[in-house]
């Protein structure tokens, strides 16, 4: 006899555990790990969906008592079973239900209905059809001989024609065609099309020879493939070092014996770009995972990685899930990006999930950043990482100029505009030479607040405590957006507070930079990329294409900009407020400041063209911002890694953040007591807080606080695990939840 350790697909705590059942004989091909079932569940037997994760022949309880699975869902997509491992891993180590953990694992499990090309293609020669038209022709079968002629004009006879288009262009009808067919003049053929998302290009197989930086990493890590040893590799190289270039032969090494790839890039702004270099190299056998995808499109690409037909997958976080059978390298690229961390449960750091994945599976992980995280060069000195670095740019290109404007003198010189002299002046050079220009503001909408310039009242969200951001519509600064939680309103002309009329913007935004950028250079041609204009499918590319294309001297936008892209023609790239990512309050924000400004200054320059770079600054002095514009990463890890020492921050030691939510601000603050009282004895353990969290309240649910930092990982998920079972125990608890982000 068979029994199924099965998960129940809800997300709820308390049935987060395995429930056995019977596998009838019927079903015992079926029911392997990973397969979706249909279960009788609880008092009134509900059906319900679940997983199978694990088999075994002992039951658990009285076997007459033990129910039976219903049934194996047709055509579930069955997970391999260490994906499922994987889950578990998630789940230990983030705390997530092991249902969301699946979630994450198996993001397509419904099959879609299958996408079928078909196509009319001739099964005689011209001569064969014509004679045929000129009969239909007197018998005066007009349908017939439009699809012959419509067969007849094309180019090359085995196009053939596309079958539901064809009917209604032809207005003909399908018993037409089945004449045909039976004829043995034609043949309908249908192919089984995968939706490809990567419509209509083709590969080129070209191959750049490589230089002796890039040449040694190839060499290595052929060493050590060729020698079954399978290794965690950083690749420190600047911006256009041509990493991609290598990760590209590394995948072909793999390849090559037999295995297949996953590269994961950071953010679906980057797919454009990547995915067509990719393909390019490796054609039909790469493909493309992201959530902007359909569900089909999805659900193609995991069948396709699944069936053998493709061999890499490119993607965001997802695509980390994909289910090839004998992987053999995991490629992450710009491995310090913060998209890497998911942010909502179950919040894994898909480096982390990488490098387990590579563990389980023996695949190889490469990783590659111009600025790698403190964590990554942490790990390359403790020797957990091979190290290799890549000094000198790819071609030619040269790394930029790059000047500090410390704008506090430009207030003194009088000049109130955002922009410096220096930079205003390099701008105008650019337009002149009619070379492009990146302009780089960390910040969307029109401004970074409103408000009253007499009482000082700012506008908030009041689902949210932080400031509405205004918005421009129509040329007129006259919407109130909360960027938690979407909520709009119209921008007041009075105080709502004292009623006063000086109410007023402060803090630049991108619209605002746009709006500037056309009054101070009215002949410059802009464009402005953030989150508000890169909505929907192709949002993101379809502003890089027109900006690579030279429809626009300008690019104005958010970090978006900055990551990754290849624009040959851009000299110049201005950051206008480089400390805007400073003062965030996070024991990061130094690195993410020193990432930011190296990544846009890397941006300028790429081809034959040397490059300029302005970093306009209130705290010219701050070491991520003299570093970064020394493109210096050793100097700036030197620096932070000594910070971090000092105040026990990751990856010295570790730091879980527990957040808790209750909409009742007395439940949440109640709660947040009672588990730093459970916890705060532990040995090995410090816990800072309660306080309430950065943002208080975030769509009426308010939030509180607690750090625990410990050298020991474990203990933290030990934590973890307490403060879940604490909440589950107390009754008036009930509307709390937890949530827990690790060195996050
Ligand atoms: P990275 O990923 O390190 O930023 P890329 O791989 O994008 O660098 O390379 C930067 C540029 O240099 C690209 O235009 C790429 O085509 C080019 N490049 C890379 N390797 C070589 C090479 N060996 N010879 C010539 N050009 C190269
Ligand atoms: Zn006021
Ligand atoms: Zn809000």
């Amino acid at each position: 006899m068979l029994f199924a350790e099965v998960i129940v697909d809800i997300s709820v705590k308390s049935l987060d555990r395995p429930f056995q059942y019977r596998v009838p004989e019927a079903l015992e091909k079926d029911a392997v790990v990973g397969a979706q079932v249909l279960i009788p569940f609880g008092k009134g037997d509900r059906r319900m969906k679940g997983f199978i994760i694990g088999l075994s022949g002992k039951p658990v309880y009285d076997v007459n008592r033990t129910k039976s699975i219903l049934q194996v869902v047709k055509q579930g997509v069955v997970a391999e079973s260490h994906l499922l491992s994987l889950a578990y891993w998630i789940k230990e180590n983030y705390g997530a239900t092991m249902n969301d953990a699946i979630r994450a694992v198996l993001p397509v499990k419904r099959e879609i209905r299958e996408k079928v090309d078909r196509r009319i293609v001739p099964l005689a020669d011209r001569d064969m059809l014509e004679q045929n038209r000129a009969v239909f022709e007197q018998k005066h079968n007009t349908a017939r001989v439009r699809v012959l002629d419509a067969l007849l004009a094309q180019d090359s006879l085995q196009n053939g024609l596309e079958y539901s288009s064809t009917l209604k262009s032809l207005k003909v009808s399908a018993g037409v065609i089945s004449d045909l067919e039976k004829k043995g003049l034609i043949q309908v053929q249908s192919n089984r099309l995968y939706r490809n998302p990567l419509h209509g290009s083709t590969a080129s197989g070209e191959r750049k020879k490589l230089n002796r930086e890039q040449q040694a990493i190839v060499d290595s890590f052929r060493r050590d493939l060729e020698q079954g040893i399978r290794r965690e590799y950083l690749i420190h190289g600047v911006t256009g070092s041509g990493k991609t270039e290598v990760y590209m032969n590394l995948i072909e090494l793999v390849l090559q014996q037999g295995k297949q790839a996953i590269v994961l890039i950071p953010e679906i702004a980057l797919t454009f770009q990547t995915v067509s270099r990719f393909y390019d190299r490796f054609g039909d056998r790469v493909s493309v995972m992201h959530s902007r995808l359909s569900a089909g499109e999805r659900y193609d690409q995991f069948q396709r990685a699944k069936n053998g037909g493709l061999q890499i997958m490119i993607g965001p976080r997802s695509a980390l899930f994909t289910p090839f059978e004998n992987l053999g390298l995991i490629v992450i690229d710009e491995e310090h990006e913060t998209s890497y961390q998911s942010e909502s449960p179950p919040k894994y750091h898909a480096r982390e999930v990488a490098l387990q994945r590579g563990k389980m599976t023996g695949a190889s992980v490469v990783m590659g950043s111009a600025t790698p995280s403190i964590e990554a060069y942490y790990r390359c000195q403790t020797g957990q990482y091979t190290l290799f670095t890549m000094t000198k740019r790819a071609g030619d290109a040269v790394l930029p100029e790059v000047e500090i404007v410390d704008m506090r003198e430009e207030i003194q010189a009088k000049n109130y505009s955002v922009f410096s002299r220096t930079l205003r002046e390099k701008i105008q050079d650019r337009l002149k030479k009619r070379q492009q220009s990146l302009l780089f503001i960390n910040r969307r909408g029109y401004a970074g607040f409103v408000s009253c310039r007499k009482c000082g009242e700012a506008i908030s969200c009041e689902s949210c405590s932080v400031s509405m951001k205004p918005h421009q519509v129509r040329g007129k600064v006259s919407l109130l957006k909360c960027h938690y939680c979407g909520a709009e309103k119209p921008m007041p002309s009075v105080c709502p507070k004292c009623g006063s009329r000086y109410i007023g913007t402060f803090g630049l935004g991108t619209q605002q930079v746009e709006n500037l950028i056309c009054q101070e250079f009215p002949e410059a041609r802009v464009l402005r990329m953030d989150a508000d204009t890169t909505a929907g499918k192709e949002g993101h590319s379809r502003i890089l294409k027109r900006f690579a294309d030279g429809e626009a001297d300008i690019l104005v936008g958010t970090q978006m900009i900055v990551k990754g892209h290849d624009f040959p023609r851009v000299t110049l790239v201005g950051v206008l407020a480089a400390d805007l990512s400073l003062n965030t309050g996070s024991y990061r924000s130094a690195e993410r400041t020193y990432q930011l400004l190296a990544q846009a200054a890397g941006r300028a320059g790429r081809a034959s063209l040397p490059g300029d770079v302005v970093f306009q600054t209130y705290q010219p002095e701050h070491y991520s911002i003299t570093a970064a514009a020394a493109q210096d990463y050793q100097s700036f890890y030197r620096q932070e890694i000594a910070v971090r020492q000092i105040l026990h921050y990751p990856p010295i030691s570790n730091i879980l953040e527990i957040m808790v939510f209750s909409g009742m601000q007395e439940k949440a603050r109640e709660l947040s007591g009672q588990l730093q009282k459970e916890v705060s004895g532990w040995e090995g353990i410090q816990v800072l807080g309660p306080t309430d969290a950065s943002i208080l309240k975030m769509r009426d649910v308010y939030r509180r606080v607690l750090y625990i930092k410990s050298a020991d990982y474990q203990l933290l998920c030990q934590v973890k695990n307490h403060c879940e079972a604490f909440l589950r125990e107390q009754e008036n608890y009930r509307d709390c939840r937890l949530t827990f982000d690790f060195n996050a």
